[in-house]
Parts: C-alpha cells; structure tokens; sequence
C-alpha cells in the first residue's frame, strides 16, 4: 500500500535556487488562501446583514451571535488539522490529503454562492474538512522537497509563506469589490473559484512533486495502529491516568461553568495532551523524544504569539473604526483595508527578514529557531506599545493617529515573519517522520487555539479599556520571550544539533 518511490534530491528541477516543486506548492497554496481569507472577510458581515443591506439580504444575525459563531469557526478550521494531519501520517499521505482537502474546498465555497441556510452551514463544514486537509500537509511537503540539513529549507518557507499573504492580499482587495457590485454569495462563488485555479495548478504540478508527501510506513513503526489503539494505550501508565483524570474533570468543569462548546473545547484539549503523552512512549531513541519535547514547548510561544496577533481583526479592527482617524488627504480609508497592511507588509519583507537570519547564521551568530521564535514574539508584542500609545491619545484628543495602526502591524508582520514561516520549518526538522504530518496539524490547531484566545482577551477589552489590555500584552508577550531566551541553551541541547549541521 505503501508508495516507497524516494525523491531525486540531486536532480530535481530548480527555479531561482530551489526546487519548481516549491512554486508548485507556493501558488496551490496561494488560490487556497484567497479561497479561505476572502471569504473570511465576509462571513460577519454576511451573517449581520439584514435585508435592507446594500449588498442584498444576509442572515440577520446579532453582531455577538456573529462573532460567536466566527470565534468557533476560525478556530475549527485549524484544529481539523490534527485529523487532516492524522488521515496524512496514516492513510494516504500527504499528497493525496492535499488533493482531496482541494476538492472538499471547491464544493465547499461552491456550496456557499447558493442562497440558502442549509448551503451556509453546509459550506463552512466543507470548508473546516478541506481546509483541515489542506493546509498542514501543504506544508509538511515544504520541508518534503528539501534534504535534512539543507539550509534552503527555511527560505524556502519564507518563499511559501510569501505565496500564503499574496492570496489573502488579493483576496482581500477584490472579494470585497465583488461583494459590492454583485452581491454576497457572488463574493463566495468567487471563493469557489479561486480554489479550481489551486487544484488545477496542483495537479498540473504533480510532476515536479515525485516522491513528496507520499504514504511512508516503514517495517519498524506502529504507524498502522488504529487511532483506537492509540488511545486504548493512554492509560498504560499512572502518570498518563493521572493527567488524564485531571483534564477530563476540568474539562467537565469547563462544561459546567462556560457552556457545552467550551467543554468540548477541554475534552478535546484532554485527547490531544494524552495523544502526546503516548507518543513520546512511543518514540524509539532518546533524540526523538528530545527533540518532540522541544516542538511541543515551542507550540506554547505559537498559541501566546496567535493570542496576541489575531487581536488584528477583533480589537484593533474595531479600534480602527471607532477611535482611529483614518482621514488622509480629505478620503477617509476605510477600515478593512488595514486588515491589508499586514500581508503587504509580508509581501514587502519576508526576504529581507529571512536574509538577516541567514547571514546571522553564516557569521556563526545565534540564529536557531527558537532563537527567531523568541525575538518574533517580543518584537510583535512591542508592537502593542504604539496601540498603548494610541490608546493615551484617544484619552487626550478623542481620537488616534492611523501611523500607530501603521507601525503597530509593521512591528506584529516582523514578529510574525520570525515566528510563523519558521515554526513550520522547524516543526518539519523536528518531528519524527512518522508524526510529520500529525504535528504539523497539532501546530495548526495550536494556532486556532491563540485565535480563540485573542478573542477572549479582545472581549475583556470592554471592562477593563484598551490602554490595559494593549499594556497588558506588551509586558506578557516581552516576558515570554525573555524567558525563552533565558530557556535557550538548555532547549537548543535538547535538539541534538538538528540545526547545527545545516548547509
Ligand atoms: N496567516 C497564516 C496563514 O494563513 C498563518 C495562519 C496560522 O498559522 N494560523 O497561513
């Protein structure tokens, strides 16, 4: 069943130093993110439009009914990362995951440019199962096309993630247009259509993709255990059964005190955590084991950098509208358009900032990945310091300065550009091959979860005001990184010279 076919890594085909497979991946990935963010961009203000909207009629939901639904929405999109990691690791590899999660997508915003409640719901699924499929295999096949210790495979991830903000730009520059001039669900047909150009690249690309993202299951590994026998093993040992039992109380707990969704939510958190201690049991050599701790402490900068970040379309979105004034030269720049600033930004430095580490690294200075992780988390969050000075002058005048929004996103896209092309990268050096997939979905839900987390604290902000919240996360995020800065030497031992080595 399995494919062994290995890949040609001396003769691969290459395009401006790296493989073609990789603008393969780049431009699949691209069409799925217009796909994804430009019909983000919608959805709440799909589901608040009443009848009488200029765009025609939309479900007429409360603004909090629409959000609620938002806040479960972007975050199951990241967590059907695990089992669209899991289907990958297990079943049918991560090519095959790729195609079908496109497919999923086509129908998915196929189904929601119909006009009906049913199409609405129908389509988020199919949207959530696709994109689960899609997004963490696309990645882990990234690292697939570059060798261990090549050290393109970082750039390489800065290419791809060039690919990822260069469709939600486009996506949110035209999606919105369209809306304007021809309705709703012609914005999300146009979603629709933006995912058949993904498949029809990835399948003309398949060429430049042998041997990437193929099933690999090796003689030795009990990779083919079910996902039942996975957990039948959790309660092999005390420890296991302790952590266990206490999770399943708080998450009943949870149940009790915040509601059915947020018990889930631990329920889920519970299966996971014990998902990871069996793992480790099950890793065979003490490198393995080392190195999978590191990635999992290294998740824990992922959901505090998300928390923070994804205040972008909550709290500073509103920020935006209702106490920034946008009014340059007579226009007044309409607020969504900030939401572009940060892929732009993107756009604008993503080479720039993975140079910078790359000649650290040639000059022998620190330039390890959690090093980036570090630095990118305390950069975002003294970005937070222009909003915490925003924040005064809206005390002062009545209103801010867009240029704090400006320097607030340039600092968070340069955090961002430390942390997020370079966990996926990392999580592709680290992650024993058999997990590969499954990790990189457990990254992915990691940031679904800092997306659920940012819209608790961004809710907070209307008792206990901007100024602190925004302070608050400056000092919170600044410490963290310190701390694993601090955590540096200890962690980079743990890795055994996985990165050491690369040339
Ligand atoms: N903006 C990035 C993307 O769309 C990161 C998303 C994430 O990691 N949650 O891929």
């Amino acid at each position: 069943m399995a494919n062994t076919k290995q890949i040609d890594f001396e003769n691969q085909p290459q395009l401006f130093g790296h493989p073609i497979g990789l603008y393969v991946l780049f431009f699949t990935e691209m069409w799925e993110r217009f796909s994804y963010y430009g019909m983000r961009a919608l959805l709440v203000l799909y589901m608040t439009a009443t009848t009488a909207h200029k765009n025609g009629a939309g479900l007429g939901w409360t603004e909090k009914e629409a959000l609620a639904l938002y806040g479960w929405y972007t975050m199951l999109v990241y967590v059907a990362s695990i089992p669209g990691g899991m289907i990958a690791d297990k079943l049918i590899g991560q090519k095959k995951s790729v195609l079908v999660g496109a497919i999923i997508l086509c129908l998915g915003h196929g189904v929601l440019a119909i006009e009906a409640v049913w199409a609405f719901y129908t389509g988020l699924g199919l949207v959530i199962l696709g994109v689960g499929l899609l997004k963490p295999n696309i990645s882990t096949m990234v690292g697939g096309l570059y060798k261990e210790g090549d050290i393109r495979r970082d750039k390489g991830f800065s290419i791809f993630y060039i690919g990822i903000n260069l469709g939600s730009l486009l996506a949110t520059l035209v999606v919105g247009l369209v809306v304007a001039a021809y309705g709703w669900h012609a914005g999300f047909g146009l979603a629709g259509i933006a995912m058949v150009f993904g498949l029809i690249v990835y399948i003309w690309g398949q060429k430049y993709l042998e041997g990437v993202g193929d099933l690999l299951i090796a003689s030795d590994d009990s990779s083919d255990a079910s996902v039942l026998q996975l957990f039948g093993n959790l309660f092999k040992s005390q420890l296991q059964l302790i952590v266990t039992v206490v999770l399943l109380s708080l998450s009943a707990y949870g149940w009790y005190l915040l509601g059915w969704g947020y018990g889930l939510l631990f329920v889920f958190l519970s299966a996971i955590t014990g998902m990871m201690m069996m793992i480790y049991q099950d890793l065979n050599s003490r490198v393995d084991k080392d190195r999978f701790i590191v990635l999992l402490l290294s998740f824990i900068m992922v959901i505090i950098f998300w928390g923070a970040f994804e205040q972008a379309g909550g709290l500073m979105n509103l920020y935006t509208e209702t106490k920034t004034n946008r009014v340059l030269f007579g226009w007044e720049i309409p607020t969504v358009m900030f939401q572009s600033l940060n892929a732009g930004f993107i756009i604008l430095f993503a080479t720039g900032v993975a140079s910078i580490w790359a000649t650290r690294k040639m000059n022998k200075k620190e330039a390890s990945s959690i090093f980036k992780m570090a630095i990118g988390i305390i950069i975002m969050g003294l970005g937070f310091v222009f909003m915490v000075f925003a924040a005064m002058e809206f005390d002062r005048d009545g209103a801010s300065s867009m240029i704090w929004l400006v320097l607030a996103y340039l600092f968070h896209t340069i955090g961002e550009l430390c942390i997020s092309p370079v966990a996926l990268s990392f999580i592709t050096k680290l992650a024993p091959v058999k997990y590969a997939s499954l990790m990189m979905g457990v990254y992915f839900a990691a940031t679904g979860l800092g997306n659920k987390v940012a819209g608790v604290v961004g809710e907070s902000a209307s008792d206990y005001g901007e100024y602190s919240i925004f302070l608050g996360i400056t000092a919170f995020t600044v410490i963290v990184g310190i701390i694993f800065i601090f955590l540096l030497k200890p962690l980079k031992r743990l890795t055994h010279g996985v990165e050491e080595m690369e040339k």
